[in-house]
């Protein structure tokens, strides 16, 4: 693709650097990567927290770190995981010294940055500044693929596999103290690979760590996903087409429910009802966030001990094997 040997005016770069759209590190321009940038803090202090609703401390961020390198988020679009976890790690990294700090992996972002280019190159049209920390990576991705993702379903587990090595040699990820999962694993092969020790990240082997799940009822989901869709106009992203959005909700169900099926009930996965009855959607935001930092509150502060082993004992490791032993798993070896 043309993309490759392409190069922005350094002067473009320059001012998408200023404006905070991309960042350079060691030789290599890297997306910043923003969502749902709305404030998030509580205003009423609660009394058994004593932080405001919905807003991390720097006690419970100093716990996060000492104890969770890993986190992983599941939930169906429109479930409101993107906006939460957004919140979360700028939330955490402010309380953070550098050296501790947590990166976004979010796949689905990467793979529509580059549809994005692909798109702009097919109809000739030029590439802004926030498309250079992508350029390196169209190739990964074959053609089909994008179509696929186009029409709501999920790439494949080798395009995916692909794309995270591809995201974890860079440079924001190699320094980073800890990492958050959003958007991958998404598959049964997909959660194999990482439980083979096959993904590495920052000389470590890659794995779930502690791990949400956020669920929400269909009817709400793609009532959401229309309302984003409707609010967003000529921003909208392709994929909340109510078309799009039925039929990413069919995948969620199809490839990554009997995924989060084996993880269901573990000691170090947190589940969360994501909807809210009864509240503005603002409202419900903060409503949901506390649910989750109090969960997490009540994870973090079991005795270090049985911390440590529910989150090394991997236990998922083990029966993945007996539950999906009839799977055509061909090729990919299973401990245990
Ligand atoms: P998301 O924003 O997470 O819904 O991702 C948008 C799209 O990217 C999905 O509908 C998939 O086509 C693709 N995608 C993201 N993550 C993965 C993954 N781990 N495996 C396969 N496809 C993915």
């Amino acid at each position: 693709l043309a993309a490759l040997g392409f190069r922005l005016p350094k002067a473009e770069l320059q001012r998408a650097f200023e404006d905070g759209e991309v960042e350079y590190l060691e030789g290599q321009w890297m997306p910043i990567i923003r969502g749902g940038a709305e404030d998030w803090s509580g205003t009423d202090s609660d009394q058994t927290t004593g932080r405001p609703r919905g807003q991390l401390n720097p006690q419970l961020a100093a716990q996060f770190a000492q104890h969770v390198r890993a986190f992983t988020a599941f939930g169906p679009p429109g479930a409101g995981k993107g906006t939460l976890l957004d919140a979360f790690i700028e939330q955490l990294n402010a309380h953070l010294p550098p050296e501790q700090r947590y990166v976004k992996l979010e796949t689905g972002a990467y793979f529509r940055a580059i549809a994005g280019i692909v798109k702009k190159q097919r109809a000739g049209g030029a590439l802004s500044p926030s498309d250079e920390p992508y350029l390196s990576l169209v190739n990964l991705i074959p053609l089909a693929d994008l179509e696929i993702m186009q029409q709501g379903g999920l790439m494949s587990d080798a395009t995916a596999f692909a794309i995270v090595n591809a995201i974890l040699e860079q440079p924001a990820y190699r320094q980073a103290g800890g990492i958050i999962l959003d958007g991958f694993p998404r598959t049964v092969p997909q959660l194999q690979a990482l439980q083979d020790g096959s993904i590495h990240f920052n000389g470590h082997t890659l794995a779930l760590g502690l791990t949400l799940i956020l669920d929400v009822p269909d009817e709400v989901l793609l009532e959401r996903v229309a309302q984003r869709w409707d609010a967003a106009g000529a921003e909208a992203r392709a994929d909340d087409a109510p078309e799009v959005a039925r039929k990413r909700l069919a995948a969620y169900h199809a490839e990554t429910e009997p995924m989060i099926a084996v993880l269901r009930g573990r000691p170090d996965v947190i589940e969360l009802d994501g909807h809210v009855e009864g509240l503005s959607p603002e409202e419900s935001i903060v409503e949901v966030r506390e649910r989750f930092l109090q969960t997490l509150q009540t994870f973090l502060d079991q005795p270090v001990d049985e911390l440590s082993s529910t989150l090394e004992a991997r236990a998922w490791q083990q029966p993945l094997a007996a539950v999906f032993g009839w799977l055509p798993l061909a090729g990919v070896p299973l401990e245990g």
